[in-house]
């Protein structure tokens, strides 16, 4: 028997979403990770949420290399998300060299993503979400933020695109952080426009800064099956530290642990049966939360990109609560089912699937809108800058080789002697031989903030910003992490020890292997400054002219911080 590729996935597709099983051995060996039947998810319990997270405006399927680094300090060494690689696999045991195992981990990933294909993409995303229905009519579908802000085009239609996107998916409920970055109005208008009636935005710990008001409804009560449920929704805590304050210069910010909690009362005493907080956290943050908070069933996190294959279950005065993360970049679609008898919840079910752009079919009015959006800007997206000789990527504690790319670019183009380049974690991945188009650099960079610096910093400004960054991200405390990973450096080398305390973790500052001096002035460039009315090329004209010139990028080097105290940590690959 042969069957032509557009047959196999139509009877791949036909197999997943009736939940029959495929009995022909040569088709499953035909398309790599079919065999592993993702997408079989037996029917369970009667309240049922999807959860999405941190798409960061890809609309189109992409390449995700996950960290190498992502290590924990204090309570979190060794606990999710701080495993990566091959101690990842073993702790939620998944087969080594497999789909899944490519999904979670960044093992083999330039093999691994050539063989297995991309994730992501909102029509198969689309198609998904549709499968799951079938079996789950009652499902609610939960957009954890961090949605309209990470490509071109979300920046050029100023997150138009993905409202609309969002919209057809069928998302009911969504919290909110890079949203932000577009202004206070343009947020208002879309959540009291293209919003209204359809997708509840909410943000329990958003209020305004005089009178201490609610801007946005904090929570939304629906019905499953004849259950009362509650969805809270929890905003990025450090908005205006992380981002620029001045685009939200009248609204207030923070964790807000008492509010939550008197949420979860007040829906309680509504009746909802199971209260569900719908988080912008990260997942350091909800996990301290969830010991906190009493009432919560489970917090469906994000911000921080976790593709965490299991929840962490935390026990506290009212039970024990939940807590996921699911990724980012539109990889990963999560299922929370729970069996609800009684009045409470008796049980759950959870899985994180990610999305293969080979195995799910594209859903055609998805595409149609995609391709809609895309059309007016088709030529410029598609601008051939140059060939990249290995993979680019970005996601890890200190530095990424993307990242590098644009350090280069800033030192080169603007004549620095070193350079800084925010450590966010968004920004898809490309393979050894890819083009570098236009649109595939943007990913790297679409801010509403783009413009470089160039600033004399003396040595020991320069070591104290780091400090302070540093804190951002390995203070024990989860509560004041605040920001993504460590910032991104050029041409300075330095070591690093998370465990030492704030002020004492960055040493052995070196410029071309001389040691920085504390008095001494050094010239640094940089981008996404958070300070109002910084002016400068936007570094999409920074990085753009070198890579013209460049044509073709050879194996960029990655520098990287020594990094101190910390071996034998299963968040560093080995
Ligand atoms: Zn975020």
């Amino acid at each position: 028997m042969s069957f032509s590729r557009r047959e196999f996935m139509q009877v791949l597709a036909v197999a997943s979403a009736s939940g029959m099983a495929l009995s022909h051995q040569d088709l499953l060996a035909a398309t790599p990770g079919a065999g592993e039947r993702l997408y079989d998810l037996p029917k369970f319990g009667n309240v049922s949420f999807m959860h999405f997270t941190d798409c960061h405006a890809q609309l189109l399927p992409i390449h995700f290399r996950e960290p190498s680094v992502n290590l924990g300090v204090g309570d979190a060494v060794g606990r999710p998300p701080h495993i990566v690689g091959e101690q990842l696999l073993k702790f939620y045991g998944i087969k080594p060299n497999t789909a899944q195992a490519h999904a979670f981990s960044y093992l083999n990933f330039e093999q691994a993503a050539k063989t297995y294909g991309k994730v992501g993409g909102f029509a198969h995303l689309a198609t998904l979400v549709k499968q799951i229905q079938t079996s789950r009519p009652h499902a609610l579908l939960l957009d954890g933020g961090d949605t309209w802000q990470g490509s071109a085009t979300s920046l050029w239609t100023r997150a138009q695109d993905m409202v609309d996107a969002c919209k057809l998916l069928g998302v009911q409920i969504m919290t909110p952080h890079w949203e932000f970055t577009y202004g206070a109005d343009r947020v208002k208008e879309i959540v009291e426009k293209d919003f209204k009636g359809q997708i509840d935005f909410l943000a329990q710990n958003v209020t305004t800064s005089d009178f201490g008001d609610q801007v946005f409804a904090p929570y939304v009560m629906k019905e499953q099956n004849g259950v009362k449920i509650a969805v809270i929704g929890q905003a990025f805590p450090y908005t205006p530290i992380a981002n620029p304050r001045h685009f939200v210069p009248d609204w207030s910010f923070g964790i807000q642990d008492e509010n939550m909690q008197k949420q979860v009362d007040e829906v309680r005493a509504k009746g909802a049966q199971v209260v569900v907080v719908l988080s912008h956290n990260g997942m350091d943050v909800d996990i301290k939360m969830a010991s906190r908070v009493r009432g919560i069933d489970a917090i469906l996190g994000g911000h921080t990109h976790d593709g965490m294959p299991a929840p962490v279950i935390v026990k506290n005065g009212g039970g024990q609560t939940l807590v996921t993360n699911a990724g980012s970049n539109g990889k990963f679609l999560a299922v929370l089912d729970f069996d609800v008898r009684g009045g409470r919840v008796q049980d759950f079910r959870y899985k994180l699937m990610p999305v293969f752009a080979n195995l799910i079919k594209a859903d055609p009015a998805m595409q149609a809108l995609i391709d809609q959006h895309r059309a007016p800007y088709k030529a410029k997206l598609e601008e051939k800058l140059a060939v990249s000789e290995g993979a680019l990527y970005r996601r890890g504690n200190f530095n990424g080789s993307w990242d590098q790319l644009i350090l280069d670019a800033l030192m080169d183009v603007r004549g620095a002697d070193m350079a800084f380049s925010p450590g966010v974690r968004w920004g898809t991945s490309l393979l050894p031989g890819d083009t570098i188009t236009y649109e595939a650099m943007m990913d790297q960079m679409a801010v509403t903030y783009p413009a470089t610096t160039l600033n004399e910093f003396t040595g020991a400004q320069i070591k104290e910003i780091m400090e302070d960054v540093c804190d951002n991200i390995f203070n024990p405390d989860p509560y004041f992490q605040q920001g993504g990973d460590m910032v991104r450096v050029g041409g300075m080398t330095y070591s690093c020890s998370p465990k030492a305390p704030m002020g004492q973790r960055i040493h052995n500052m070196r410029l071309k292997g001389q040691p920085i001096e504390a008095d001494k002035k050094y010239k640094v460039a940089g981008w996404a400054s958070v300070q109002e009315g910084v002016q400068g090329t936007p570094i999409w004209d920074v990085v753009s002219t070198y890579l013209r010139e460049q044509k073709v990028v050879k194996q960029v080097k990655v520098n990287a911080p020594q990094i101190v105290g910390m071996q034998g940590n299963p968040g560093m690959a080995a």
